[in-house]
């Protein structure tokens, strides 16, 4: 069994960590102690690359499903069941160490790569998005200058770990397609059958249109790859045993996804709404996200 993936429940949770610098042994993750009792206003408690912590200031020691538990405010069964389900085997494989040929095999378009030229990195500067950061996280690839997805960034889709078909996403403005899917027929699951980004949901998910809303709003959150929503993604919500949903639907899809959020309300415990005045979540402040996902991921259980 792997281990716990550290980094990514602390990104959900948008707990800040250092991983280098000041108190940080090399390979270990440092946290604010979160035991009530500590006095720590830095980075003192260490969590080791075998998932064991220690604070340097309270002394709390033991596995690092203690300080889960301690953040979550729960119990240790639940604390140990949020531990499993952020393994770190169970993130999507990337594809960065295969070579081209096996990419090619695959159901992704061919003369894809990672090698995004300036276009592709102007398009994510002027978006304020951190480039190195989304290619890792989410296993962007580039589509480079000719062929069906030329000047698009390719975004595979993962269901359990399992690439299932991708998007694409025009970066100049001018295509006449802003995403542009990869027809059913080439699908392992067609694209309106499935959540992009629905394995890094457990309990809650937000709900939005496109990846970059996901991407904006990060771990925790899917996207429905459009305005309409379907009974298989609504089942797909269902299936996963998702509790609480919060919906944030583009400003011009508001009132079809108070319809949306009518059915949903009837098949999980908790259903939400935020509607924008203008735009979509991929325009939201970091500061806007931070206050949205604290409300919703905080309230507890
Ligand atoms: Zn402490």
């Amino acid at each position: 069994m792997s281990e716990f993936d550290i980094i990514s429940y602390l990104e959900s949770k948008d707990i800040e960590f250092w991983d280098s610098g000041k108190n940080v042994t090399q390979g270990w993750i440092n946290i604010r102690c979160v035991f009530p009792h500590c006095d720590d206003h830095s980075n003192h408690l260490g969590i080791s690359p075998d998932r064991f912590f220690n604070c340097y200031i309270c002394s709390e020691t033991g596995h690092v499903t203690k300080v889960v538990r301690e953040i979550e405010q729960c119990s240790w069964d639940r604390a140990e069941k949020i531990v499993k389900s952020f393994r770190e085997d169970d993130l999507p494989q990337s594809f960065d160490n295969l070579p081209q040929a096996k990419i090619n095999d695959c159901i992704l378009p061919k003369g894809i790569s990672k090698n995004f030229n300036d276009l592709y990195k102007q398009y994510f500067k002027k978006r304020n998005y951190n480039l190195n950061y989304l290619i890792h996280k989410y296993d962007l690839y580039e589509g480079g200058i000719i062929g069906d997805y030329k000047f698009r960034i390719i975004i595979p889709f993962y269901l359990d770990n399992e690439l299932i078909t991708f998007s694409s996403l025009d970066i100049t403005g001018k295509q006449e397609l802003k995403h542009k899917h990869n027809p059913d027929d080439n699908a392992i699951i067609p694209i309106k059958h499935t959540i992009y980004g629905i394995d890094s949901c457990t309990n809650e998910m937000i709900l939005v249109e496109s990846c970059t809303d996901k991407w904006n709003m990060g771990n925790g959150s899917g996207s429905t790859s459009g305005k309409k929503v379907t009974h298989e993604q609504i089942n797909l919500i269902v299936g996963k045993g998702i509790k609480k949903v919060l919906l944030i639907p583009d400003s011009d899809s508001i009132w079809e996804w108070e319809k949306v959020g009518n059915k949903l309300s009837g098949l999980v415990c908790s259903v939400e709404m935020i509607e924008l005045e203008t735009g979509d979540p991929a325009d939201l402040s970091e500061d806007m996200v931070k206050r949205i996902r604290n409300d919703f991921f905080k309230k507890g259980d």
